[in-house]
């Protein structure tokens, strides 16, 4: 399969204090070009990705729901046959109007990102008064409706204790997936550095908290850019395993070419210096090469002892490969 993540725009109606695209977008106002696709750039890609045999389309940002031309977008890709993966901090679809854009579409799974338990944990995060208030509307409007929905949730020093109490939210809204993210240094949450990124080792116990609560709430718990001996308990929970299927993940920035995720991803890692002796060294790309830079590997710990956890990964990984 080719799936193919399109930033349509750095424009956003929050302000994270993790941005990741903070830098591209201000790089971009520098040089006084446009931070968003025009509606003319993004008919063009998607017919070249559609062209070529893409399936799966991510439609990310900033955020593509506060465009005007967003249910032009929807359309364009379902006549198109494409399946939908929306990336979006769901304020929008507090909107009952905004809802019934993608009511209709069967072919469309949601990823809505929410950061906090609490309105005050929330928009602390997003710098915006009120966006808890609207992605939790827009959650439940979401669901309301039918829609598949994964909650990502961005790991930092502003939420890490309250982690779980997310998951009961999550659960009160009837989203039975999450994913946390191991934040990425760079855009807003490289010059916040020090007030956003966590480490690893004060985070791993709420990290098992949050996999035996989601197992009693039966909701699913991705863990994202974190690494397998960070959480040896439950390496099936790492997403990087995903990234095994044999799929081509094809990725575009709005000002540059077409970027291979599958070849960039690992480039932007790092692993420890021990991680050669680590049982899950073939799968493992260790952590955000900021994170090693600023901290130093001593919290990778290599995993030489196989466990019931890594009889466990393993089926998983077999299940995944076998399928794609
Ligand atoms: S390979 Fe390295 S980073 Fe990955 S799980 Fe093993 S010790 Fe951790």
């Amino acid at each position: 399969m080719i799936k193919c993540d399109i930033k349509f725009g750095y424009t956003c109606n929050n302000q994270c204090v993790h941005c990741v695209v903070a830098d591209d977008r201000r790089a971009l106002e520098d040089l006084n070009l446009p931070t968003d696709l025009g509606t003319g750039d993004w008919r063009a890609i998607l017919d070249t990705y559609r062209d070529v045999g893409a399936e799966y389309i991510v439609l990310t940002g900033g955020e593509v729901t506060i465009r005007p031309d967003f249910a032009e977008i929807v359309d364009y890709c379902c006549k198109s046959g494409l399946f939908i993966g929306l990336q979006s901090n769901g304020r929008a679809f507090a909107d009952a109007e905004m809802c019934r854009v993608i009511e209709p579409v069967e072919r469309i799974y949601c990823t809505i990102a929410i950061h906090g338990s609490t309105a005050a944990i929330h928009d602390a995060i997003t710098g915006e008064r009120g966006s808890f208030d609207q992605t939790v509307a827009g959650l439940r409007n979401l669901r309301a409706i039918g829609k598949g929905v994964t909650a990502k949730i961005v790991i930092s020093k502003f939420n890490m204790h309250a982690l779980p109490d997310i998951l009961d939210l999550l659960d009160n809204v009837d989203i039975k997936q999450a994913n946390f993210a191991f934040p990425h240094a760079l855009g807003d949450a490289r010059i916040n550095f020090i007030d956003v990124v966590p480490r690893y080792q004060d985070i791993k116990p709420v990290l098992k908290h949050l996999v035996e609560k989601g197992r009693q709430l039966g909701i699913g718990i991705e863990f994202e850019a974190i690494p397998f001996c960070i959480v040896p308990d439950s390496p099936e929970c790492v997403t990087e395993i995903y990234d095994l299927e044999k799929s081509i993940r094809l990725f575009k920035p709005v000002a540059s070419t077409t970027l291979d995720w599958n070849e960039v991803r690992p480039a932007i890692k790092k692993k420890g210096k021990d991680c050669d002796q680590c049982l899950y060294g073939l799968f493992c790309e260790g952590c955000w090469s900021e994170y090693v830079d600023h901290f130093g590997d001593e919290e990778l710990e290599p995993v030489k002892e196989a466990s019931e956890a890594t009889i466990r990964l393993i089926s998983a990984v077999a299940a995944l490969t076998a399928d794609s």
